[in-house]
């Protein structure tokens, strides 16, 4: 294909998601009104950026944060930290909050993201901490065509009291199936309270967030602040929310049984955080337009795409499935030499902590590995998927997208490197 080729594909695109962009920009003038009214009501003001040290008590920015944070989401408590290392620590300091030795962790979405093995200790425990090696078992249900199975959850949260947390993620993460939506995993919460209101509902909530108009119920949503509910101006952080009990019991974990909460010096990152999510409804926007654009053309090219880009998103994630190792490492060039940084290197495979398979990662970002960034990895198993998400303005991920298309071409042909 020419370059001429490629950019014709681009323009065909554009004509075609006319009404998607509508649509998405529609949502984002929603979310964006709500994350307003919620600054308004919790009184941001400029005395929320001053940041704390030590102790950090009385930090008014960071109980304002979980104040907004709780609006936004619709829920009751938030914990919001620059402290959280990335969405995982995240995670598992949910996990470990709400467990305790003979509960069991029931995943009810398959098996979880590759990261959390460690943390559950599947396959049995590691010596090294995880929830198996202090008792806590473990077990799953998979999603039946693409579909949460409510039956066999219902059934077997009733025939196994010692289930204390029903688990559900959300995105796809680096499996091909569907992406859940809000509305789905809000049914899955009435339905579980409907038999038994002693367990917890945690939501993965990575990559889910201002997709839509309303985030799912759950006792607890988790993500990372490097996603999309940072807005690409978060430098780093974490977040849970949800039901105040088992914010309370998460924050233990986080910190001290008794401090939780209210303490966590903030060292100046509240103005971030804020402002990340001032921005992140219009950044998912771009995100999801992204994501929509590179739908049509890898799929015009050839290429089996999930979604199609006719389907509307509950997540930022675009898979391309290349069948090639080949092409996969060249549709991830195209898109590291589309970034604003090292724009110049090519990215390989490599064997990466908390990752079965190696995997390859193209990721300029201004955040180091901010996947809200136009980014695009995945494992380097058959049939050779890539995830490609992110993009802080839609005009960059279109050029990102354009660039990756040149370099692996149609489906089936050689890839140029
Ligand atoms: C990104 C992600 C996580 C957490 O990953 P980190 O790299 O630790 O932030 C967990 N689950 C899903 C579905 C994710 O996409």
């Amino acid at each position: 294909m020419t370059e001429r080729d490629i950019i014709s594909v681009g323009r065909e695109a554009e004509a075609a998601l006319g009404e998607v962009f509508s649509a998405i920009d529609e949502t984002a003038g929603k979310v964006t009104a709500k994350v307003l009214d919620a600054f308004r009501e919790e009184r941001v003001s400029d005395s929320c950026f001053a940041g704390t040290a030590g102790y950090g008590y009385d930090d008014r920015g960071r109980e304002v944060l979980d104040a907004v944070w709780s609006r936004v989401f619709g829920t009751g408590a938030s914990l919001v930290r620059h402290n959280f290392v990335n969405g995982t620590h995240a995670l598992s300091t949910a996990l470990f909050g709400l467990l305790r030795p003979g509960d069991v962790m029931l995943s009810v979405s398959g098996k979880p993201y590759d990261t959390l093995d460690g943390v559950i200790g599947i396959g049995g425990g590691n010596g090294d901490g995880s929830l198996a090696d202090f008792g806590v078992g473990y077990e799953e249900i998979p999603l039946e065509n693409g579909k949460l199975n409510i039956p066999e959850i219902l059934s077997r949260i009733k025939n196994e009291p010692r289930v204390k947390v029903v688990f559900v993620q959300r995105s796809k993460g680096y499996m091909n199936r569907r992406t859940l939506t809000a509305e789905e995993i809000s049914g899955l919460y009435s339905a579980v309270h409907s038999v038994r209101n002693d367990v917890y509902l945690v939501t993965d909530n990575c990559y889910g967030e201002f997709c839509e108009e309303r985030e799912p119920e759950s006792d607890l949503l988790v993500g990372s602040l490097i996603k999309n509910p940072g807005g690409g101006i978060a430098l780093t952080g974490g977040y849970i929310t949800g039901t105040p009990r088992a914010v309370e019991l998460a924050s233990y974990r986080l910190t001290t049984v008794g401090t939780g909460g209210e303490v966590g010096a903030t060292l100046g990152q509240n103005k971030n955080m804020f402002m990340g999510l001032f921005y992140a409804p219009h950044t998912v926007a771009q995100a999801l337009k992204t994501a929509h654009f590179a739908a049509y053309v890898f799929e015009k090219l050839g290429y089996e795409v999930y979604p199609s880009w006719r389907e509307r998103r509950s997540d930022i994630i675009q898979t391309v499935v290349t069948r090639d190792r080949e092409k996969m490492i060249a549709l991830c060039g195209g898109i590291q030499s589309a970034s604003p940084v090292d724009s110049f290197v090519a990215p390989a495979p490599w064997a990466m902590p908390g990752y079965s398979d190696e995997v390859i990662m193209a990721a300029g970002c201004f955040v180091q590995g901010a996947s809200v960034e136009l980014s695009a990895d995945g494992p380097l198993r058959d049939p050779y998927t890539v995830y490609i998400q992110g993009g802080l303005t839609y005009e960059s991920g279109k050029y990102g997208i354009l660039r990756a298309a040149g370099r692996v071409g149609v489906c089936g042909k050689d890839a140029k490197q």
